[in-house]
């Protein structure tokens, strides 16, 4: 099985033999998918009838099984989207609509250093452990226990090891002890009492990202955030992902979509910011800029 490993990624190469102890998701004629850990002798379950693990096991990826009444299961192993939304939900998680904008927003990179804190299901965590590759580190504090145990047991199942991944059991209110991050990803209530001492973790360059489900945590981030003398660049955003029903005679979006998950708030640790102007001279300054400037901004 070893030799089956791609090393970067802890992940049996594209279409080799399912592996007893690997990961599958089967997805029956109706769409419905089970991902299972595969185990000779074991059998899936479903409404739709059982699959003998044993009749996948040694099967190239892609492979087309029975169930014991003659059902069709399609076999293939997830993607890491597939594996999240089917995580044990410990906690809520972030999808992976919004895990995918967190790796272009909050940037994480092969080799960085970032601290996430709460780790709840973990969802997170894989996404970034799978982004900074062995030789970057991953710290995620968490404050419940049982919470770290079965997230911990979630990961394992797709990365057996990471010896870059450091979880600390502990309140993050207390504040962030590491230092030289090159990135912070919160996903906490309260994130806004982290900003200084994010500030102080962080090195300079270094991105804060927040997600939080509501408007006045966004407030009040964003006050903490323009009052930080180190932080600058921020901006807020959220993302609506409508998928679509593509068939011979309908193309047309989906009926359902999930409306809403969270916001986004990203930040860049900089040098002191001069100190804001008072409201009476924001609001000239504000009129000025309508008078002058027809130049064409780059807005993201
Ligand atoms: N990002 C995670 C979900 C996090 S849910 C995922 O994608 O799966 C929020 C987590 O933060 C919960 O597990 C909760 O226990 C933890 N938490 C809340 N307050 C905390 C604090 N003060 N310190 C550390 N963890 C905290």
């Amino acid at each position: 099985m070893a030799m089956l490993i791609n090393e970067t990624s802890s992940r049996p190469r594209t279409g080799a033999p399912f592996e007893d102890g690997g990961i599958a998701v089967a997805t029956d004629d109706k769409g419905k998918r089970y991902v299972v850990t595969l185990a000779a002798g074991s059998t899936l379950h479903t409404h739709r009838g059982a699959v003998p693990h044993d009749d996948i096991i040694g099967q190239p990826e892609g492979v087309r099984v029975a169930s014991g009444n003659g059902r069709m299961f399609l076999v293939l192993r997830p993607t890491l989207a597939e594996y999240i939304v089917d995580l044990p939900r410990i906690t809520q998680i972030i999808y992976p609509k919004d895990l995918g904008h967190i790796l272009m927003e909050a940037d994480p990179f092969p080799g960085a250093r970032i601290l996430e804190a709460g780790m709840g299901s973990g969802a997170l965590s894989l996404t970034l452990l799978r982004a900074i590759g062995e030789k970057g580190q991953l710290i995620s504090y968490e404050a419940r226990q049982d919470v770290v145990n079965r997230a911990l047991r979630s990961i394992r199942a797709v990365m057996p090891n990471t010896p870059q991944h450091v979880v600390r059991l502990k309140d993050a209110y207390e504040g962030i002890e590491e230092t030289e991050l090159d990135r912070i990803v919160l996903d906490l209530p309260e994130p806004w009492t982290l900003v200084s001492s994010a500030a102080e973790a962080l090195l300079p360059g270094g991105i804060l990202l927040c997600f939080v489900p509501t408007t006045i945590q966004v407030h009040r981030l964003g006050e903490a955030l323009l009052d930080h003398p180190w932080f600058d660049q921020m901006k807020t955003f959220e993302v609506l992902q409508r998928t679509w029903h593509v068939d011979y005679r309908s193309v047309r979006p989906d009926h359902r979509m999930v409306a809403h998950t969270g916001f986004m708030t990203v930040a860049r640790k900089c040098s002191p910011k001069p100190s804001r102007l008072p409201p009476e001279e924001l609001a000239e300054d504000a009129e000025d800029a309508g008078a002058e400037d027809e130049g064409q901004e780059l807005d993201s």
